[in-house]
């Protein structure tokens, strides 16, 4: 069951600090994102390919559709026609394969560089200096149909706030040197999407533009 009351009180909380809340509905029925909508929510994220498309075909047309999870390459080209922005995009090969099926649809895809920020080493994203080694061959400048519009990371699974704020305040760091070096004729480059459920007040202390958050709105159940 959505919470309506909860989803009111974080878009008051993300406007007061300039921030986007993405309602991440994965898992979700169409009935209960339907229900969010109309309480006047309109950018949704999910984390698998295959939801996606199909609750994009079944809900209306003005919603802005993220994607969050991790994708395999084989599967960007059923995406491709309608998201607004890809958050998670992990390796070079898959930002070529973005680039590929967005100038197929005759679009510019608006990205994010995931980048790998918790202690858990399952976790995906660029190291800091992998990345940097890629921006130095500028490996990202020929591909046109992409735009990269910032930083994703996605803290830890702890109790431990210090540790999430800390993580967080490193990759804002990162962020703003990256905003100050390759990107400082990009000024698109300003998007800092950190922060779920639990974490999203600490993010948005730390600078997030972009909180994704899931349970706290559509609650923890199916
Ligand atoms: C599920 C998910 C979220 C939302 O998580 P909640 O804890 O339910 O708010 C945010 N980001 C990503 C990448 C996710 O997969």
């Amino acid at each position: 069951m959505a919470n309506i009351s909860a989803l009111q009180d974080i878009t008051k909380i993300a406007k007061g600090k300039k921030a986007l809340l993405v309602a991440i509905s994965k898992t979700k029925s169409v009935d209960d994102i339907k229900v969010v909508y109309n309480a006047g929510q309109r950018v949704f994220g999910e984390n698998k390919v295959q939801e996606l498309v199909l609750k994009y075909e079944l809900l209306p047309k003005d919603i802005q559709w993220h994607m969050v999870g991790n994708m395999q390459t084989n599967k960007v080209k059923y995406i491709a026609p309608f998201i607004s922005l890809i958050h998670s995009v992990d390796s070079l090969k898959l930002a070529i394969e973005i680039n590929k099926q967005a100038l197929k649809n005759n679009r510019v895809i608006d990205i994010l560089l995931e980048i790998h920020i918790a202690a858990e080493t399952n976790k995906s994203g660029f190291s800091e200096e992998e990345l940097i080694d890629h921006l130095d061959i500028k490996a990202f400048d020929a591909l046109k149909n992409i735009r990269i519009v910032g930083i994703m990371g996605m803290a830890t699974n702890t109790k431990s706030q210090i540790l999430i704020k800390n993580e967080f305040s490193g990759l804002k760091s990162f962020f703003d040197e990256m905003k100050a070096t390759y990107f400082k004729n990009a000024p698109e480059f300003k998007e800092l999407s950190l922060g779920m459920s639990g974490d999203y007040a600490i993010a948005l202390e730390e600078g997030s533009t972009m909180i994704r958050v899931g349970s706290a709105i559509f609650g923890n159940g199916k």
